[in-house]
């Protein structure tokens, strides 16, 4: 039976785990990492840069209107 999540093998001994929910290594005892699904850190990394360019732009944004509103100029 396969699965289509990708199953890292135990670090210790390199035995491969016998099912996906798999806490400890049957061979030695290892304790697992929980399998992720392909690509979740980047979208979490792509999330939190989204989310701080937002907050840049909304930042200078404000920044901008409150100069002008004070008579300044941007350039
Ligand atoms: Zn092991």
């Amino acid at each position: 039976m396969r699965h289509p999540v990708v199953l890292p093998p135990c670090p210790t001994c390199g035995a491969m785990r016998q099912a996906p929910d798999s806490r400890f290594c049957v061979q030695c005892g290892t304790p697992l990492p929980a399998p992720r699904k392909k690509h979740t850190a980047l979208w979490i990394t792509l999330g939190i840069l989204m989310l701080l360019l937002a907050c840049t732009a909304i930042v200078v944004i404000t920044n901008a209107l409150a100069i002008l509103d004070h008579g300044g100029t941007l350039i």
